[in-house]
């Protein structure tokens, strides 16, 4: 029988859309999810460890790992570089774990073209103005940031055709649940499953008669 390995999957969304709580509910709620600790030149923010939210690299050690070909992904978003490292990824998806990528959508595009089964989730509020509420309702930014946080929204908004699922979050735990059934249906979509209709196609070959 054919080896039980992940799916590879991306969740990107607008800043304020509630990504982070989403994925934070799916690691606790189900275990088969591993999430990938990307590899970042940006600063570490408060109370953000390394190795935890990321690993934070010099620039010289991240364009090392770049020419090394030690990462599946990379980015630069507002000036900082952002990658995937390959070795973990590659790792927990042999081991059957299904892995999630935080990312952007300049990676998760890198990510569909070289594993093209991978799978593409956005996350999105329900509507423009929530995403605005949630953003000013956190107290956590300026005026201004948040000014920026949306103004980039709207540019991601472009690019939620290339994705596979939208998920829309209104109600965090009725998501989750959503979000995980998706991925449950994705499992045996053809593209994820090319071994077993290989293997089941040549067993049908002993039932075939000459027409
Ligand atoms: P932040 O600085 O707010 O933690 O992250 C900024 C953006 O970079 C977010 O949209 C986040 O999803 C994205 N990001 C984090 N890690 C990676 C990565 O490894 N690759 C790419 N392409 N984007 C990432």
């Amino acid at each position: 029988m054919e080896a039980k390995k992940g799916i590879l999957m991306v969740i990107s969304g607008f800043s304020g859309a509630g990504k982070g709580t989403l994925i934070k509910k799916l690691l606790e709620n189900y275990d088969n999810y591993a999430l990938s600790v990307s590899m970042t030149t940006r600063q570490p923010r408060e109370g953000e460890q390394d190795g935890r939210e990321y690993f934070f690299v010099t620039r010289e050690k991240f364009e090392k790992t770049i020419a090394e070909s030690g990462l599946i992904e990379y980015a630069t978003y507002c000036d900082n570089y952002y990658g995937t490292p390959k070795a973990w990824v590659e790792e927990q998806l042999a081991a059957g774990k299904d892995v999630i990528l935080e990312i952007e959508i300049q990676g998760a595009l890198q990510i569909k073209e070289k594993f093209p089964e991978s799978l593409l989730l956005f996350v999105t509020p329900p509507d423009a103005a929530e995403l605005k509420r949630r953003l000013e309702g956190r107290g956590t930014e300026t005026a201004e940031v948040i000014a920026k946080r949306l103004s980039r929204a709207y540019e991601e908004s472009e690019g939620m055709d290339a994705y596979d699922y939208i998920v829309i979050n209104d109600d965090l735990m009725q998501c989750v649940r959503e979000l995980h059934a998706m991925i449950e249906a994705a499992r045996n979509e053809p593209v994820r499953r090319k071994d077993f209709i290989a293997r089941i196609k040549e067993e049908m070959k002993t039932f075939r008669t000459e027409q």
